[in-house]
């Protein structure tokens, strides 16, 4: 842990405060067979498994923003929404923001349920959220304020979940940005780290047509020959869905970009 603070670089110690609430926000919230399990230990056994230096290898970006991110996220959202803002503008980022109004009834119905306060008590009660985690984090600025949201819980504080992160996401792409501009958004704030500190993997998801898996490939094989931080390149989505067959040829364009696959 101390390795982590000698080497926090400027830009990471701008907020650094903010992590300690959070983390003893997320101890709070154990619940279930899991905080059965977390009262039977001692308090020697505690503190030997916190000092432990941890490794993370598959956090799901979307899945692991704070929740007063999101409802920061919501909220800025809701501020750019044309009764809020008069400027005309043709910036993408801000069309896309216009298009609040536009949202689907459930989408905008989770925002609201975020901004207003959410019970998570079933993990469904997060699923049903991540339509909405989408619409919140589809510009590279709102991605990027998310990604190093969910650096910092994992890596910053005085008492880190991990000593080194690979964040996983899928390349998504919106009105705002291109899967590469998404790919680029998230490792802008992922080399804020060092290289043993936190990297990433791109995931396929096995609804993507071909075309799609073969542009995330080759977005991954390029970034990674550019010198860029992508340590991989997973397999997700609903293994019901498709064959993971149909994903060889891909895994075989992965090694031959020099990147590991996984599935
Ligand atoms: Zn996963």
């Amino acid at each position: 842990m101390s390795r982590l603070t000698e080497t926090r670089n400027s830009n990471r110690e701008v907020n650094s405060t903010s992590v300690q609430t959070t983390t003893t926000t997320t101890t709070s919230s154990i619940a279930g067979y899991a905080a059965r399990a977390l009262a039977s230990l001692t308090e020697l056994q505690l503190s030997f498994i916190k000092a432990l230096p941890k490794a993370e290898l598959h956090a799901h970006l979307n899945g692991s923003i704070p929740l007063r991110v999101l409802r920061s996220l919501a909220q800025d959202l809701f501020n750019t929404s044309p009764e809020n803002d008069s400027t005309p503008t043709n910036d993408p980022c801000l069309a896309q923001n216009h298009r609040i109004q536009t949202l689907p009834a459930h989408i905008a119905a989770s925002l609201e349920k975020l901004q207003s306060g959410v019970e998570l008590n079933e993990i469904h009660d997060f699923f049903s959220l991540f339509p909405a985690i989408y619409a919140l984090t589809s510009t590279p600025k709102s991605l990027q304020k998310a990604t190093r949201a969910v650096l910092r819980e994992f890596l910053d504080g005085p008492e880190p979940q991990a000593a080194y992160l690979e964040l996983r996401t899928t390349p998504r792409e919106t009105p705002a940005m291109s899967r590469r501009s998404y790919v680029l958004a998230v490792l802008s704030e992922v080399e804020r780290y060092r290289a043993d500190e936190a990297a990433l993997i791109v995931s396929l998801d096995r609804r993507m047509e071909d075309r799609v898996l073969g542009e995330c490939v080759e977005i991954a094989g390029s970034l990674r020959a550019e010198g860029r931080r992508v340590v991989g390149v997973d397999v997700c989505g609903d293994p019901l869905v498709r064959s993971c067959s149909r994903l060889v040829r891909f895994f075989f364009l992965m090694t031959f970009v020099g990147i590991g696959g996984r599935c």
